[in-house]
C-alpha cells in the first residue's frame, strides 16, 4: 500500500477537485487581474469588503484593490491591521471584521477578501463563517498549512484553540508577491510542510493498531494519502529556496501546503496532514511560545516537534530485531492515576477539562493494551520497515531544514532542550488521534525514550 509509482500521484487540479469547500486556486503570475472574474463566476457579490495588515496592503491589498476598482468592483469597506505589534488571531479582530461588515448597506453581498499570511486568512475564515459568507483568500506568504484548511486556529478566551468554520471557495496566489515575503515566513511555511514526513509514519502506525481496536486509530485511505504522501519528497526539494525568494520554490511550497488543505477537506479530519509533531506545537501554541517578545510561527514551532518527533521514531526503531521492551519495574497507570497525571499537567491552564476529558477517552483498557503489543512485537519487522521507508533520517531531515533557512534547535524558538524534550509527555495527553507518542505511551516505553532523546549528543543538539 506504502509503494506507489508516480502514476498513482494526483496533480495539484485533482486534489482541488477532491476538496470540497475550495472550488478555485490560481497560482501563476498576473492571478489578481481574474480576481474579478472569480467574484462573479463563485460568489453571489455586490462588493467585497478588503481585510490586510499594513504589510500586506502595500504587498498586495493595493494591487488589489486598484484592480478592482479598475474592473468596476464595489470596495465597500476596508480593515487594515497595523503591522507592529505583530497581528495576534485574537477573536475581537475577528469582532472588527464582523462590524466592519454589519454595518454596510448590504453586508449579505459583500465579499470578506484577505488579503495577508495565515492569521489574517484566519480572522477572515471565521468572520466570514460567522458573517454565513463565503470568502476570497489572496495569500501573501507560503507559511502555513492553514489556508485551505477548514477552521482557525484563534485566540479565545485566553487560549488559542481551533474553531471551526469552511476553506476559502477560492484563491489567488501571485508568485510575485509570495517570492517577496519575508524569509522566516517561507521558513515557516517549509517546516510545517516538513511535518507532512510524520503524519505519514503516524498514519502507518495508525492503520497497524485500528483493527486492534485503539482509540483514535485510522486505516490508510489510499486515495487521500496519495494525495500527500507519494509527492512530498519531490515537492519538499523543490521548495527548499523558497526562504531565499527564489520564485519557483514558493510556487511549489504553496501549491503543496495547498494540496495538505485539500487532503483535509477531502479526509474530514487532519489525519492526512498533522501527527504528533503538531501535538508539540499545540502545546506550545497554549503557551503562547515568544522568543525575545515576538511570537514565534506555527511553522516554526512545527519545525521543532518534526524534529523531535523524528527523533522519537528513530529511537523506537533502533533495533531491528524487536521493539524496545519496558523497565523491568515498569507497571502501567491505571485510569484514575492516569487521570491525575493529566489534571495536575495541566493544572492551572484554560484547557485543562478538555485535555482530561480526551485522555479518559484515549486511554486504552488492558486488553486492547497487550493486543497492541502482541501485535507491534510479531509484525515489528513490517512496521519497521514501512515506517522507515517513509522516515527521512533526523540528520538529513536536519541539513534540508538548515538550507531553508529553519529553526534547529529548541533555543532558537525560545525553549530549554530539556523544556523541548519534556513536552512530549503532555502532547501525548492530547487528541484522541493515534500516532507515536500513544504507541510508545501504549508500549511503555514513553519515558526510557525520552530519557534515551535527552541523553543523546544528536538529537535536538
Ligand atoms: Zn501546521
Amino acid at each position: 500500500m506504502d509503494n506507489y509509482d508516480k502514476a498513482s500521484i494526483p496533480s495539484l487540479t485533482d486534489c482541488l477537485n477532491a476538496a470540497d469547500e475550495t472550488r478555485e486556486l490560481l497560482i501563476n503570475r498576473g492571478c489578481y487581474t481574474e480576481i474579478p472574474a472569480l467574484l462573479e463566476r463563485f460568489y453571489q457579490a455586490d462588493g467585497v469588503y478588503l481585510v490586510s495588515d499594513e504589510n500586506t496592503r502595500e504587498a498586495a491589498g493595493k494591487l488589489v484593490g486598484a484592480i478592482l476598482q479598475e474592473a468596476g468592483v464595489p470596495i465597500r469597506g476596508e480593515l487594515c491591521f497595523p503591522a507592529n505589534p505583530r497581528l495576534h488571531a485574537d477573536y475581537s479582530s475577528i469582532i472588527a471584521i464582523k462590524e466592519g461588515v454589519s454595518v454596510l448597506p448590504n453586508p449579505d453581498a459583500t465579499v470578506p477578501v484577505a488579503i495577508g499570511g495565515g492569521t489574517v486568512n484566519d480572522l477572515v475564515k471565521r468572520a466570514a463563517a460567522e458573517l454565513k459568507r463565503t470568502y476570497l483568500c489572496i495569500p501573501t506568504a507560503s507559511s502555513v498549512d492553514g489556508y485551505t484548511a477548514y477552521g482557525a486556529a484563534i485566540l479565545y478566551d485566553g487560549y488559542k484553540q481551533t474553531m471551526s468554520c469552511p476553506a476559502p471557495l477560492s484563491l489567488a496566489a501571485e508568485p510575485e508577491v509570495l517570492a517577496k515575503a519575508p524569509p522566516y515566513l517561507s521558513s515557516s511555511g517549509f517546516g510545517d510542510l516538513t511535518s507532512k514526513i510524520i503524519a505519514g509514519c503516524d498514519w502507518i502506525v495508525s492503520d497497524t493498531v485500528e483493527p486492534l481496536g485503539a482509540p483514535g486509530a485510522n486505516r490508510i485511505d489510499t486515495r487521500i494519502w496519495n494525495m500527500t504522501q507519494p509527492g512530498l519528497m519531490d515537492y519538499l526539494e523543490r521548495s527548499i529556496s523558497a526562504a531565499q525568494g527564489n520564485s519557483d520554490a514558493v510556487i511549489a511550497l504553496f501549491e503543496a501546503l495547498a494540496i495538505t488543505g485539500f487532503s483535509m477537506q477531502a479526509f474530514k479530519g487532519s489525519r492526512p496532514v498533522s501527527g504528533c509533531e503538531h501535538l508539540f506545537s499545540h502545546v506550545w501554541e497554549m503557551e503562547d511560545l515568544s522568543l525575545d517578545g515576538i511570537p514565534v510561527t506555527h511553522g516554526h514551532k512545527v519545525t521543532i516537534g518534526t524534529l523531535a518527533a523524528t527523533a522519537c521514531y528513530e529511537i523506537f526503531f533502533a533495533d531491528p530485531s524487536g521493539p524496545p521492551s519496558p523497565p523491568r519495574d515498569y507497571v502501567r497507570p491505571g485510569p484514575s492515576q492516569r487521570m491525575n497525571a493529566v489534571s495536575s499537567a495541566f493544572k492551572g491552564n484554560r484547557s485543562h477539562d478538555q485535555v482530561v476529558k480526551t485522555a479518559l477517552e484515549k486511554y486504552t483498557d488492558d486488553k486492547t493494551v497487550a493486543r497492541i503489543r502482541e501485535a507491534v512485537t510479531d509484525n515489528y519487522r513490517e512496521l519497521r520497515d514501512r515506517v522507515l521507508a517513509r522516515l527521512l533520517p533526523y540528520e538529513k531531515l536536519r541539513e534540508m531544514l538548515g538550507k531553508a533557512l529553519c529553526p534547529l534547535k529548541p533555543e532558537s524558538i525560545g525553549l530549554a532542550r530539556n523544556q523541548a524534550i519534556a513536552t512530549a509527555r503532555r502532547a501525548q495527553m492530547m487528541r484522541n488521534k493515534y500516532c507515536l507518542l500513544d504507541l510508545l505511551w501504549d508500549m511503555g516505553v514513553l519515558e526510557t525514550t525520552l530519557s534515551r532523546l535527552e541523553d543523546s549528543k544528536t538529537y535536538l543538539c
